[in-house]
């Protein structure tokens, strides 16, 4: 008993609905503390993982890690992602119920690691059947190719994801993988042509210089491969980070892109886009005495396709000011970069597609979500808007799908239990996207009027119509009461997360994201398969306006949401313990900040408060009625009754369940656990 006192005490307890003081918050985070120290990165609440990123590499990832936990149960061995994945799968095979795993953290908190770990879980444990080896290749493989183009190095993270990823992995009757789709959210595709101090472009522009082959760089006209060279390169000063190898980056999408079935062709002229956005970004601009602009960059011209047609884009009937060009340039850059990056999502889904030949359906999907987490930076702008816009929308799911509905189903089966109060987002979810007067909305308007419509116009109609809203703030509202100043160019959103400034300078054009028609005419014609498939010319023929930027992102989202709310969702809840990246290095205030706005502790007090298992009476009849053999299949009774003879003879005690109108609610995990343990050993 001793021992065990001081295990405790060592490592903690590796749910924290077993902790004993489970409302304070110190205790939490000690308990979580502990275990860090110890090396322990995972701890339940419930059926929620709470991962810690321990910034060095654990050996808990083996193969042999991976078959500890095939068919095992939750509860039997210590929290871990396989133990995750695994019960996910285990709930498809038997309840035969769409899953799907949502991971959610700041940026660098471990995310794309954990979504990384499961698929290779799943990829290594499930059965094998004929051809389906490729597709587990393919899907592995997408991972690598995805990071080349969409991560970058930040200030936060080294390899951040700039998009957001869904990813379906689709499984047959027998539980094979057998094919994936993937949908991609909003790049942030402004990096192409500015990054922040300290920040880099996209992998891919350093892997191509470092890595490619000598011809191919020639080809492209990359001869010189210093990115100094190259004015999209050295915005951040920061061309090489010692934690990444570019060089052999490129390697490794190179053969990436050969497994997912690129064929020689298709790589060369993906790189030509690589090097498009390069060039692009050399051309400077000057003025002549007439105050014309001139594209005085030579050199560069030559590896663009359409030379004069270029030229005459800039330079064209209507000349443009040198500041026009150039943003000019830069809006270019970023739509071929944007939409090959679509394209490139489109051939990896194909490839992923899974074929008739494997003479078997698709029975079942496990959804992995992977997108970027709540950013409060300096200056905040149309990107972090809608990024925090995302995480709202994802923490209202949270609130729907566990706090409320778990207690709503308490109330509509008559079940007694003790009301938690949590705070519910949904009021800034509607500040940002209602219609007619949400932030985006309003936003809409201003893009489409003409006149004197700019960003600051649109920081008045926001105070217009918003102003009063308890989750907005602008200069002229704030009052003593407001600790941090905001700038008359800002708005602050009060997010559930916390406050964040956003300044409008740029929400107009980003959100409007046209680029010049004489521009996409040029691209229509061009002599690169993926420019000219992606530049389509129905787009010119149509005369409709486009969605604006933050309009088609609020329909993804409304759809992500529906794809979600159809599956089972199972969290994994990654914190990020320092902002130094170091192994070991927990620093309180940040992990608090996270357990706050991850809303940990409202959630352990709901499952405290609650049941941990619901299953309707049908399902848990039918899933357990053999172990009774002598009732059933005999038995003539309603539901309720067959459960409660089921629960007498499986020695429930009555603390242990409640029986509602229609369900039964099991307290803890471990009865639930026997009971299956009783059925596997039948
Ligand atoms: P996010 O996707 O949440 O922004 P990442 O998953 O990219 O964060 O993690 C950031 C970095 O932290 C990784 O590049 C890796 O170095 C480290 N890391 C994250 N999770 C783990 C883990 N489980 N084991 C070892 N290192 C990790
Ligand atoms: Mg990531």
């Amino acid at each position: 008993m001793e021992s065990a006192i001081s295990a405790r005490d060592r490592v903690g307890v590796q749910d924290f609905l077993l902790l004993e003081n489970y409302n304070s918050e110190a205790a939490f985070i000690e308990n979580l503390r502990r275990r860090y120290r110890e090396g322990l990165i995972y701890t339940y609440i419930g059926s929620v993982l709470v991962s810690v990123n321990p910034y060095r590499e654990l050996e808990i990832y083996s193969k042999q890690n991976m078959e500890r936990h095939r068919g095992v149960n939750f509860y039997e061995i210590s929290p871990h992602i396989f133990a995750l994945a695994n019960n996910s799968y285990r709930a498809l095979r038997t309840e035969r119920r769409d899953q799907c795993i949502l991971l959610s953290g700041e940026s660098g908190a471990g995310k794309t690691e954990a979504s990384k770990k499961i698929l290779q879980y799943y990829t290594h444990i499930c059965p094998t059947r004929n051809n389906t080896h490729t597709i587990r290749e393919r899907l592995l493989q997408s991972n690598p190719v995805l990071e080349a183009f969409g991560n970058a190095k930040t200030l936060r993270n080294d390899n951040s994801s700039r998009f957001g990823k869904y990813m379906d992995i689709q499984f047959d009757y027998k539980g094979a993988p057998i094919g994936g789709h993937i949908l991609n959210y909003l790049l942030e595709k402004s990096r192409v042509a500015h990054q922040n101090h300290g920040e880099r472009n996209f992998h891919i522009f350093y892997q191509l210089l470092e890595g490619g082959e000598e011809p191919l760089l020639k080809r492209l006209g990359l001869e010189k491969t210093n990115p100094q060279h190259y004015h999209y390169l050295v915005k951040g000063k920061c061309p090489r980070v010692s934690s990444i190898n570019d060089k052999n980056g490129w390697k490794v999408v190179r053969n990436a892109l050969t497994i997912i079935g690129f064929n020689e062709d298709e790589i060369q002229e993906l790189m030509e886009i690589v090097a498009i956005v390069l060039h692009l970004g050399n051309i400077q601009f000057g003025e002549d005495e007439e105050g014309e602009t001139h594209i005085t960059t030579g050199p560069q011209l030559q590896y663009l396709s359409q030379v004069i047609l270029f030229r005459s884009s800039f330079e064209g009937k209507n000349p443009l000011s040198l500041e026009q060009a150039l943003s000019a340039r830069d809006s270019l850059a970023k739509a071929i970069y944007g939409r090959a990056f679509t394209w490139l999502v489109q051939k990896l889904n194909q490839s992923l597609a899974f074929k008739v030949y494997y003479s078997s359906k698709c029975s079942s999907i496990i959804g992995l979500l992977d997108v970027y987490g709540f950013e409060v930076f300096q200056h905040n702008s149309f990107e972090q808007f809608c990024i925090n816009y995302c995480n709202e929308k994802l923490q209202q799911l949270f609130v729907e799908l566990t706090l409320k509905s778990e207690q709503e189903d308490y109330e509509t089966e008559g079940v007694g239990w003790e009301r938690v109060e949590y705070f519910n987002n949904k009021i800034i979810c509607d500040l940002v996207e209602e219609k007619h007067k949400g932030i985006i909305a309003v936003l809409d308007e201003e893009c489409l009027r003409r006149g004197d419509a700019s960003d600051i116009t649109f920081l008045e109609k926001l105070e217009d119509s918003l102003g009063g809203h308890a989750h907005f703030v602008t200069h002229k509202m704030a009052n003593g009461k407001i600790r941090k100043a905001i700038g008359r160019e800002e708005f602050r959103l009060v997010h559930y997360a916390g406050e964040v400034n956003y300044n409008v300078s740029g929400f107009l054009d980003k959100n409007n994201d046209l680029l010049c028609r004489h521009l996409k005419e040029v691209l229509c014609q061009s002599g690169n398969h993926i420019v000219s498939q992606c530049f389509h010319a129905d787009e010119l023929m149509d005369q409709r306006r486009p969605e604006t930027a933050a309009t088609e992102f609020k329909l993804s989202l409304a759809k992500l949401m529906e794809i979600l709310m159809s599956k089972e969702p199972l969290y994994v809840r990654c914190i990020k313990p320092n902002d130094a990246k170091q192994p070991g290095g927990f620093d309180e205030v940040l992990v608090r900040h996270q357990v706050k706005y991850l809303g940990l502790m409202e959630y352990l007090r709901v499952r405290r408060a609650g049941f941990a298992y619901r299953r309707n009476f049908e399902v848990f009849l039918e899933r357990y009625k053999s172990l009774c053999p002598d009732t059933w299949p005999n038995w003539r009774g309603t539901l309720p009754e067959g459960v409660a003879t089921l629960v007498k003879h499986l020695n429930y005690k009555p603390e242990e369940y409640k029986l509602g109108r229609s369900k039964i609610f099991i307290r803890f995990p471990r009865t639930l656990f026997v009971t299956e343990d009783a059925l596997e050993a039948k």
